[in-house]
């Protein structure tokens, strides 16, 4: 199964806020890991992307 990347992001795309976040959980108990990591439905490919700028009001 081999699902390129996002066209416009370049990001990995994930199928469901869920499994974004599964993975932003576990990236966040790597070393080196950013601090931050949320998700985000892309408008363009309308999949899940993780993103490691944080949600600024
Ligand atoms: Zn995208």
């Amino acid at each position: 199964m081999s699902e390129p990347n996002c066209e416009v992001t370049g990001k990995r795309k994930y199928l469901s806020e869920r499994e974004a976040l599964d993975t932003a959980t576990h990236q966040l108990t790597l070393p080196n890991a950013p601090k931050n990591l949320r998700a985000y439905l892309c408008s363009w490919c309308e999949t899940w992307h993780l993103t490691k700028n944080a949600a600024k009001k």
